[in-house]
């Protein structure tokens, strides 16, 4: 188990102003400054379960977390809506639905921007191939597909900054 997160005292000296100098695990306020109200821990053992949970458990692509945050506003809505009908809402039932809805739409963006980058990925992994297709054949029309050759192409896909070299032209497993 990793150790949970912990981060510095947010609190400040009024006369000062500066910041408190005690860490607490889990992170917010040290016991000096109000950690130890009931509701300030409870929040604390919130994060701090939330940070075990996510070092033992296994990693989920967005797009899962997305569906599942989605799914818990749909049911929060479906919940809120019949207590309405029933005249049982409360506000607290109201902000629960806000705060699902909050997560979902913020895990939305934060999927499309991972799609963004996939995107990029995608392009930067095929112009690697055309680049390692164009290197393939500068070499075989240079009857230089040897260890001589490949150590240029290296040097060229290096120069390109290309940094990896696509399996295509890896040395030593050249086609011939
Ligand atoms: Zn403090």
């Amino acid at each position: 188990m990793t150790t949970p997160l912990s981060s510095r005292c947010p609190a400040r000296s009024k006369r000062s102003g500066e910041q408190c100098k005690r860490f607490v695990v889990g992170g917010g306020v040290c016991p000096m400054h109000g950690g130890s109200a009931p509701q300030v821990r409870a929040k604390r053992e919130v994060r701090i379960a939330l940070q075990e949970q996510l070092a033992s458990s296994e990693r989920r692509s967005s797009a899962d977390i997305l569906v599942d945050a989605q799914h818990a506003a749909d049911v929060v809505a479906r919940d809120l809506q019949t207590s309405i009908e029933r005249g049982t809402a409360t506000p607290g039932d109201v902000e629960q639905l806000m705060a699902a809805w909050q997560r979902a739409a913020s895990l939305a963006k934060v999927t499309a921007d991972a799609r963004v980058d996939e995107r990029r990925v995608g392009i930067a992994e095929q112009q690697g191939d055309l680049m390692a297709a164009g290197v393939q054949w500068l070499l075989d029309e240079l009857g230089r597909n040897d260890a001589a050759g490949r150590a240029l192409a290296g040097r060229m896909f290096s120069a390109l900054g290309q940094g990896v070299l696509p399996s295509r032209v890896v040395p030593g497993e050249v086609s011939a």
